[in-house]
């Protein structure tokens, strides 16, 4: 089969490889879409801990199921699918209690495992033991399926946060994932978001949001003085970070209001991870710092549901480039100028 192999940092090379086989209670998913995530790059571009070269990433995966292995039931060939990619062991106490997402051993597909950019992709038993394998609603498409998995990440990212009815909620970075931040937000109830990015090109994409939604250029005017004026200095009682920025998360705290919550779902680079929060601000203004991480499979299901069900309107707005395998290295270039939202790859 074919298949977009990570050599080295810095190397994709498409090929033929073999085709992995079901283990027993595993599946085979025939990959119609997989999208390129931010992380994807990030490996790419400087490797991961998770990855071992050669492997085939891609973790926003859509396709259909192929092959069963032995012993499962509930699943037939020809189903279409997405599959959440962070799997847990299944038993440590994070697993049981749900939290899946946080087991010591998590695995995930397209960094340990063998991901989506691949005409074919095997799914461990393990994952769908633990229901990690969702059907695609009716009425979906597999590109828009792909977009489960970073909406379920957000979903994620602000279950601490208790966004409610009324509240103002500020995201730095209007990426995909920053757009999403602020169409839950909006979902919740909140009254305004103020969309905060340093590139004007990217805060055109706040236009698909509707009304609600204040744009703030940060490369041409201060953020925080911005918010505060439109909050009677007050400051917004929600703040996502949705870069790997560490600026942004010290003008976070500026412009959060007192017994705020902050996400700091945006990592930062390895070597840059420390130095920008004044924990006096924490500790004055009793704000509630959260971090994010991943997703579980749960978190998939509602996000594919709320994609079906159209509560982010219509979801194909955010994939703005479709491109075959062999053009991935065209994929990874225009996300890279910031000229696309998602790029989703067909193998
Ligand atoms: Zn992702
Ligand atoms: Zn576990």
């Amino acid at each position: 089969m074919k298949a977009a192999v990570m050599e080295n940092i810095g190397e994709i090379v498409v090929k033929e490889v073999p085709r992995p086989k079901a283990e027993p209670g595993g599946v085979l998913i025939g990959v119609k879409a997989c999208a390129i995530c931010g992380s994807d790059m990030r490996t790419i571009e400087h490797g991961s801990s998770s990855v071992k070269p050669p492997r085939i990433l891609g973790h926003e995966v859509a396709g259909t199921i192929i092959e069963i292995g032995e012993g499962i039931s509930g699943f037939r060939v020809g189903e279409s699918v997405v599959v959440a990619p962070a799997i847990g062991c299944g038993e440590c106490d994070y697993c049981r209690s749900g939290h899946t997402n946080m087991c010591p051993n998590l695995e995930t597909l397209g960094f340990e495992f063998d991901g989506g950019f691949a005409e074919v992709m095997a799914v461990p038993a393990k994952a769908v033991r633990q229901g990690h394998v969702n059907k695609i609603p009716e009425g979906l498409s597999f590109e828009e399926a792909t977009l489960a998995e970073p909406l379920a990440c957000c979903i994620n990212g602000q279950e601490p946060l208790s966004i409610s009815i009324g509240q103002t909620v500020a995201v730095i970075g209007a990426g995909t994932i920053g757009l999403f931040h602020t169409e839950l937000a909006l979902l919740k109830g909140a009254s305004r978001v103020f969309l905060v990015d340093v590139i004007s090109e990217r805060l055109k994409h706040a236009s698909l949001l509707g009304k609600d939604v204040i744009t703030v250029n940060s490369s041409e005017i201060d953020p925080v003085k911005e918010i505060l004026s439109h909050t009677n200095g007050r400051g917004v009682e929600v703040v996502i970070v949705a870069c790997p920025v560490g600026e942004a998360q010290n003008q976070a705290l500026q412009m959060v209001a007192r017994r705020g919550r902050i996400s700091l779902f945006g990592g930062l680079p390895k070597d840059k991870s420390t130095g920008y929060l004044d924990s006096n601000l924490i500790h004055y203004k009793e704000v509630g710092v959260f971090g994010a991480h991943a997703s579980t499979a749960i978190q998939n299901r509602l996000a594919l549901s709320l994609l079906a069900d159209r509560k982010l309107g219509s979801a194909i707005k955010y994939v703005t480039h479709i491109l075959p395998l062999n053009q991935i290295e065209e994929g990874l270039t225009v996300i890279k100028k910031g000229e696309a939202l998602k790029v989703v790859i067909k193998p």
